[in-house]
């Protein structure tokens, strides 16, 4: 059976914040667990406070990993 540490590893890989779909145990796991799922709502967040920012400040220069970027940085510092 996964982990939840397993889970946020795989969810905070994505700036969408959701799973591979070849992870079906992760996807099985985040609708029964109350933490994963708002760890994963918190990951889309951000990922989409992220694209925002990046579409206001820098339209044209923001590289096209900005969002997993700003999620990476935000998760591990
Ligand atoms: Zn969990």
């Amino acid at each position: 059976m996964i982990r939840c540490k397993e889970v946020a590893a795989l969810v905070s890989e994505q700036s969408t914040g959701r799973l591979p779909w070849w992870r079906v145990d992760a996807r099985l796991h985040v609708p029964v667990c109350r933490n994963c799922r708002r760890f994963a709502r918190q990951i889309r967040q951000i990922g989409l406070a992220s694209s925002v920012c990046r579409d206001a400040f820098e339209p044209d220069g923001a590289p096209g990993d900005f969002e997993a970027r700003v999620v990476k940085t935000l998760i591990d510092p």
